[in-house]
């Protein structure tokens, strides 16, 4: 039976705050609550998720997941949708959390419980305090309104979330607080691309999950930062006639204007072209995304398209759209090993936007192949995000090491 319950937000609220009731409360058992269904997108919650178990494994707190209802969270704030930021919203947001947390202690047998939300730089003390007493009360609960932020515990909380390399999300969690803070821009957090594209969440949660599979094995893991030339398709596309022929775009192609109609010519054996804004198809005898290797700078508009359409696109007058963006963004690469292994294993953590690339079970299955040699320091297992984008991760590996590495490649 446990004593204490501890409702958790995310892994940077928690560590501190953890390391601290362990310090102040001795003799009490623990154990951790992770219920967040204010969360948005999935993907964020998921990244959450799995920093959260990788600090209580370390702190050595039994977890539970609560359930993601994120239906349920809108109904319940519902008409409260233009509410400020430690506004009313806030309040029932955090009730909601709370009192499931106090029926769960209760089920339990904790007498008493607290939450990681009060450690949170951006909240209210008193109307956390509120809520939770209100919460635990109603279940024979006493609530811990403890405050750690004091006395430089603040500082300590980012001190600690930046040694651990703890992922620190830039916005609360819902999706009325973002479209506040980012306007227009909060597209982009809420847009899941189906694929786990450079510098995205979706790469960031994979190379996250992988992690802490390596820290369960109890593997050294490290992880490096680095920015890099981000591109993207907001939206287009290749019509021939009015079918919509299936494609990819080529990396870095830069946008059309407006729209572009006409007929291909032949301009190679496997490229035509559309003399008007350089529009360029490139046949293929299979459809599928090649990784950018070499800088050529910005290309003309690209569709990579199977051969299958070569006939049509001739025949019929095409139309051409498409909209891309440069961007700056961040990836970063993960190592599993001792520093100077001599032997430096790398994958990507992105796939190509045909969705080509590693999954979790088959990166685990090379983990628990490569376990003993990566224990005893002779190997390291690198995962290198955007090697999509002219092998940055890998280029990143390469100085850190300082090792030449050897590199698994996409999977066909
Ligand atoms: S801003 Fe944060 S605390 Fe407030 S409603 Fe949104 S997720 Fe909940």
């Amino acid at each position: 039976m446990a004593g204490l319950l501890v409702h958790i937000c995310c892994a940077p609220d928690a560590f501190y705050f953890l390391k601290r009731l362990k310090e102040d409360f001795p003799e009490k058992e623990m154990v951790g609550f992770f219920y967040d269904p204010n969360i948005h997108p999935y993907e964020e919650y998921r990244l959450r998720l799995v920093e959260t178990k990788r600090i209580c494994r370390d702190l050595g707190i039994p977890l539970i997941e609560g359930e993601y209802d994120p239906e349920s969270w809108m109904d319940s704030v519902k008409g409260l949708e233009d509410e400020p930021e430690r506004g009313e919203r806030c309040s029932v947001c955090f009730d909601v959390r709370l009192e499931r947390s106090a029926q769960l202690a209760r089920e339990l047998g904790c007498q008493e419980m607290t939450t990681t939300l009060l450690m949170s730089p951006k909240k209210r003390f008193d109307q956390l305090r509120e809520s939770g007493e209100k919460t635990a009360g109603r279940h024979g609960i006493q609530f811990i309104a403890v405050n750690y932020r004091k006395g430089g515990g603040t500082q300590e909380m980012f001190r600690l979330s930046k040694d651990k390399e703890v992922y620190m999300q830039d916005y609360c969690g819902c999706i009325f607080a973002l479209s506040q803070q980012k306007g227009e821009d909060m597209l982009w957090d809420m847009t899941s691309f189906g694929y786990r594209a450079p510098g995205s969440r979706e790469e960031t949660l994979f190379i996250k999950e992988v992690r802490e599979r390596a820290e369960e094995l109890g593997l050294e893991t490290r992880e490096v930062e680095f920015p890099f030339l981000g591109w993207r398709v907001l939206e287009g596309g290749i019509l021939a006639g009015d079918r919509p022929v299936p494609s990819i775009v080529k990396t870095y192609s830069r946008s059309i204007k407006g729209k572009v109609r006409g007929f291909l010519q032949r301009a190679g054996k496997n490229r035509l072209i559309l003399s008007k804004q350089f529009v360029t198809v490139q046949l293929v005898e299979e459809l599928g995304d090649q990784p950018l290797d070499e800088f050529s700078g910005l290309i003309p508009p690209t569709f990579i398209v199977s051969k299958d359409y070569e006939e049509l696109l001739l025949k019929e007058k095409v139309t051409a759209t498409l909209q891309t963006e440069f961007i700056p963004l961040t990836s970063r690469v993960l190592i599993i090993g001792k520093s100077g292994a001599q032997k430096v294993i790398a994958i990507p953590a992105d796939t190509l936007q045909d969705k080509r690339g590693w999954d979790l079970g088959s990166v685990e299955h090379l983990l628990k192949e490569r376990e003993d040699s990566i224990r005893k320091g002779s190997t390291a297992l690198c995962l290198a995000g955007a090697v999509s984008v002219l092998q940055s991760g890998l280029r990143v590996l390469e100085e850190v090491t300082g090792s030449e590495i050897d590199f698994l490649g996409y999977p066909s």
